[in-house]
């Protein structure tokens, strides 16, 4: 049995071999290296994709037709090789369009998280405001914005992916609170692409949205506050503040209660 596998793979080994070097002979090498002009282009096409056109890995990948792990390897420039037929089709990718004009709008999702995650470190309106350079009485609309101008977003971006916490232990003490109570993530709980997805819940303990991520969150005692101040059952909650963020809690009732059917035999 193996044998006959290290006899197929020897034998693929040597069409490759082959074909390697026919394609090397007729000047167009199947994978280019670092130093060469289409490799250099291809890396630089798609660190632009990604921090210019502020596309997503999984964006990325989908046009280019590559894993996810191949783009974050280019991305991070961690490769010296590529397919030359890859390098290629990076070339030819093109970035979808922005809508033109200055009063162009994208949806807002990901630019409200990203100010909202800012703020659950502590940085407040008025820091966000100064940053941004925008004025502060305006900050609260952005924070729950719908729609913002790509040039808003841009800006929005940067400060997220750019903004240090103080090492001072007190910073935004109060800010944090609010945030909390107000159910805003900080900005460990998102990676690049499920903050520009709708339908993703924010990631306190990588497994939220199930009753593992609820287990985690008690193991930790990690508080977070309730806004319906009842308990699952109906009754008025005395404390607003409860274990776990609330899609962990909702996955927890859910395997309750598909337990207790299971007990009760229905
Ligand atoms: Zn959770």
């Amino acid at each position: 049995m193996t044998g006959t596998t290290n006899a197929r793979s020897c034998s693929a080994h040597r069409m490759h071999q082959k074909k390697s070097e026919y394609f090397a002979a007729i000047g167009q090498p199947i994978s280019v290296r670092s130093g060469d002009p289409l490799f250099e282009s291809a890396m630089r096409k798609i660190h632009d994709l990604h921090f210019v056109h502020h596309l997503t890995y999984v964006e990325i990948a989908t046009l280019w037709l590559m894993p996810e792990t191949s783009v974050g390897r280019t991305i991070r420039q961690t490769r010296t090789r590529m397919y030359r037929s890859d390098a290629l089709r990076a070339l030819a990718i093109r970035p979808p369009e922005r809508p033109a004009g200055l009063g162009a709008t994208i949806d807002a999702t990901a630019t409200r998280r990203r100010l909202q995650a800012l703020f659950a470190e502590g940085f407040d309106t008025t820091w966000q405001a100064l940053a941004l350079g925008l004025d502060r009485a305006n900050m609260h609309r952005l924070m729950t914005a719908e729609h913002v101008t790509w040039k808003t977003a841009d800006k929005v971006k940067a400060l997220y992916d750019s903004a240090r916490m103080p090492s001072d232990g007190r910073f935004g003490n109060r800010t944090r609170i609010i945030a909390r109570r107000n159910g805003y993530a900080p900005r460990a709980c998102w990676d690049d692409d499920s903050i520009n997805d709708a339908s993703a819940i924010p990631q306190y303990t990588g497994q939220c949205g199930t009753e593992n991520g609820y287990k985690l969150h008690a193991r930790e005692n990690d508080k977070h506050y309730k806004p319906e101040g009842i308990d699952n059952l109906g009754r008025p909650l005395t404390a607003q503040w409860v274990i776990g963020c609330a899609p962990c809690r909702a996955a927890r009732m859910d395997a309750r209660n598909a337990r207790l059917d299971i007990r009760a035999g229905s």
